[in-house]
């Protein structure tokens, strides 16, 4: 009992972390043009990319130091070979209470049996428009349907919650965060609207982006928006719904309101290094140690380095030439 109390990830501002984001790969079905745009993002060769056994390694040691939830990320992560497979292997280690997916939803009709099979009770899928020519238009791919219908099986499977993400993109898809705000009202869903963040190789909208008072008021012209308790699983989401609807109204802004005093997590990327906060270059390498044949003890280390080292708040400008210019191998 008391090895595990030592053993625990508590960073220097007391904030406990049990979060572990993961990014499987580097590649994607999409082409954002808030991510990825044209593909310019150097791909990883195959041999820089964690294999799934050094993941599971990394996420038992994790676990032993008080990681409980982990969400598996990209990328798009369901075209990475054996996803599904991997993420059976992550609800079976001892410890693990929450497992949870972001996808863009494109694969995930295909795979949504395998994916409830193995135990996956949340998930995030990016949707930023309801209009499929624009779908094609932001992401490359004519594939909005496929993505809705992905929804829907997901949600005849009995996964719950299932979070829609919405990045807002002022002058793209904003005329349409009434009607998004609105499906709240028909489906079980949380529709959750996300600031754009300017980072990376997104593209320059030329607009300023919109922030969460003008999105939220905005929706607001719908009706009341009804703050919801949060719970362990919130993460930075602030939570409302209106009354009687059936679903709920999610607000994540990176921008203007950071949330880093609740910060919990730590990211892997696809490359094998722990990120201890999205919007900073801090890495610490953990492929290597693995790769050299490490004790679990040095590993150990490594997840505290990390924790150490995440800062009490991002940095005040987010650099677009941070590593974050790499949030697809990043995974949000
Ligand atoms: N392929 C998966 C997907 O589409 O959800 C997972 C990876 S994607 C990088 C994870 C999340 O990062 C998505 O919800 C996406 O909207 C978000 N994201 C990527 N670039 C962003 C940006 N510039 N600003 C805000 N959110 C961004």
């Amino acid at each position: 009992m008391i090895k595990f109390a030592k053993n625990r990830l508590i960073d220097t501002h007391q904030r406990p972390i049990n979060y572990l984001r993961i990014s499987i790969t580097d590649r994607c079905n999409l082409r954002c043009l808030y991510c990825n745009p044209e593909a310019k993002a150097r791909k990883l060769e195959h041999r820089e990319i964690l294999r799934y056994e050094e993941l599971l390694r990394i996420i038992r040691i994790g676990v032993s130091m008080g990681i409980t939830k982990v969400r598996v990320t990209g990328g798009e992560p369901l075209v990475r070979k054996g996803c599904c497979d991997f993420l059976k292997q992550i609800a079976k280690i001892e410890g693990i209470e929450d497992l949870a997916l972001t996808t863009n939803g494109v694969l995930l009709k295909d795979h949504i049996d395998r994916i409830a099979d193995a135990g996956v009770k949340r998930l995030n899928i990016s949707m930023d428009t309801l209009d499929p020519e624009k779908y094609a238009r932001i992401t490359g791919s004519d594939v909005f349907e496929r993505v809705w219908d992905g929804i829907l099986s997901a949600h005849q499977k009995g996964i719950s919650p299932i979070k829609i993400n919405m990045v807002v993109l002022a002058g793209i898809n904003d005329e349409e965060l009434i009607d998004f705000a609105k499906l709240s009202l028909d489906y079980p869903f949380h529709f959750r609207f996300i600031e754009y963040m300017p980072i990376g190789r997104s593209i320059d909208l030329n607009t300023p982006p919109i922030l969460l008072p003008a999105i939220k008021s905005r929706i607001e012209a719908i009706g009341e928006l009804i703050p919801l308790q949060k719970n362990i699983h919130d993460g930075p989401a602030a939570r409302f719904r209106f009354r009687d609807s059936r679903g709920e109204i999610g607000f994540i802004s990176p921008v203007s309101r950071h949330f880093c005093a609740a910060c919990n997590r730590l990211r892997v990327t696809a490359d094998g290094h722990i990120l201890s906060c999205l919007l900073s270059n801090i890495t610490e390498d953990i492929k290597t140690p693995i790769r050299a044949g490490f004790l679990d003890e040095a590993l150990r280390e490594v997840f505290f380095n990390a924790t150490r080292r995440k800062p009490l708040q991002r940095p005040v400008q987010i650099s677009p030439l941070s590593q974050t210019e790499q949030m697809i191998s990043i995974g949000g």
